[in-house]
């Protein structure tokens, strides 16, 4: 079994049907970028910069941040790594204070890419840091808690305003860089064709988006049959975000912990879903699952799928689709 799946390290991601998927790791210390590497992912589809700002007393500088997207873009070889803005406030809090303390509701506080706009001065020290390092290699910027399309508007006025600085000041820049947004609130799930608008890309952070969307703490584990992302509710808003992204040709992808779980991945197939992001420990046991699914009859099988009432119907379904087909 074990040698079976380091045969997969450097095959290409196919279904049975020979639909292609991509593969992405998800990463917060260099040893996942080694491992990534090592399990053929296709390019770092999550970057959790705000590991940086854990990591040590006071606030990274922009040479430490720079250093870090570089090297991080260097061991990827080519391949595209996403780097999340900072995503401190709710369960994340940060050495440096910038968080709020003693919020009465963390979660649904000033987290994300609300603490960030609230600080500009330290956000732009970050996004000069990481459009240095976007010559180096193709980064994309991925901002995080995004809740409506003003959010993406200020971050890109950000982005345009450290462009010019650098600039300015003689740095060489990239000629484009994407910024997308994460949909991990249910009003930008809901409202993605508008996020769409300011958006080249998507990537769907399920962990919180289960949380928001079920009314229950992602770490709280007497909630364990609430917060089960099953719920037929919960699939029909993912599927909802796939679909518009897709209309709108614009990349997809998905980052919670369900896209290294297999037990989801004909789900995400049947919605049509062809980017995962995930553990790098789980490259190789997806793969190996898609290897195994006929797309296209996980397709035709969704609007059934996702009629379903109850998590078990959507269990049954799905183990009648996977045995004979539709
Ligand atoms: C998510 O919310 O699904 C996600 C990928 O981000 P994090 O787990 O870091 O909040
Ligand atoms: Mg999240």
């Amino acid at each position: 079994e074990g040698r079976r799946l380091a045969a997969l390290a450097s095959a290409p991601t196919l279904t049975r049907d020979g639909a292609h998927m991509r593969l992405f790791a998800n990463a917060e210390i260099a040893s996942d970028v080694a491992q990534a590497r090592a399990r053929g992912a296709d390019g770092i589809g999550l970057y959790r910069s705000e590991f940086l700002f854990l990591r040590q007393r006071g606030l990274p500088s922009e040479d430490e941040q720079f250093v870090a997207y570089r090297d991080l873009v260097l061991g990827m070889g080519g391949l595209p790594v996403t780097i999340r803005t900072l995503d401190l406030g709710a369960d994340k809090a940060d050495a440096a204070g910038l968080t709020i303390r003693g919020e009465e509701n963390p979660a649904l506080g000033v987290r994300g890419v609300r603490l960030s706009l609230r600080y500009p001065d330290v956000f732009s020290v970050q996004l000069r840091a990481i459009l240095r390092a976007a010559c180096y290699g193709p980064i994309r910027i991925l901002v995080p808690m995004v809740t409506h399309m003003g959010e993406m508007v200020a971050v890109r006025a950000l982005i345009k305003k450290a462009r010019e600085a650098l600039s300015r000041e003689g740095h060489e820049l990239p000629e484009r860089l994407d910024i997308g947004a994460m949909i991990e609130v249910p009003a930008a799930a809901i409202g993605v064709t508008s996020i769409l608008q300011k958006a080249d890309f998507l990537s769907i952070g399920t962990n919180d988006l289960a949380q928001y969307v079920l009314a229950a703490d992602r770490n709280n584990d007497a909630l364990e049959g609430i917060y089960d992302p099953l719920q037929p509710a919960f699939l029909r808003l993912i599927a909802h975000v796939i679909a518009a992204a897709r209309r709108a040709r614009k990349p997809v992808s998905l980052c919670g912990e369900i896209a290294g779980d297999t037990a989801f991945t004909p789900l995400l197939v049947a919605m049509g879903l062809e980017e995962f992001s995930m553990h790098p420990g789980q490259l190789l046991q997806v793969r190996d699952k898609l290897t195994v699914l006929d797309c296209k009859a996980l397709r035709q099988a969704a609007p059934k799928l996702f009629r379903a009432h109850t998590r078990d119907e959507v269990e049954a379904h799905l183990l009648t689709v996977l045995a004979h087909g539709v």
